[in-house]
């Protein structure tokens, strides 16, 4: 699990403030992408349930910014 439950503890929706989000996994066709994004086609959605707003994330750059996140140690982003 690891990652989602990280974005669902530290999720506020960016329109209503709100705490509560569900995370889907999804793939994309990326057939015009540039190579400089990781192009594997995987995202994940994370909807606000009380208003709908969804954030999208590219799964793999994502996962990668958590590595650095964790190897730098004690930089936390809490509210
Ligand atoms: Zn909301």
């Amino acid at each position: 699990m690891g990652f989602e439950e990280r974005i669902l503890e530290t999720f506020q929706c960016q329109k209503c403030r709100g705490k509560a989000g569900v995370i889907q996994k999804v793939a994309l066709p990326t057939p015009s992408f540039p190579k400089l994004f990781s192009n594997t086609g995987k995202y994940f959605l994370v909807t606000c349930t009380l208003c709908g707003y969804t954030e999208l994330y590219d799964m793999a750059i994502y996962v990668k910014g958590e590595e650095k996140v964790k190897k730098s140690s004690s930089l936390t982003q809490e509210a």
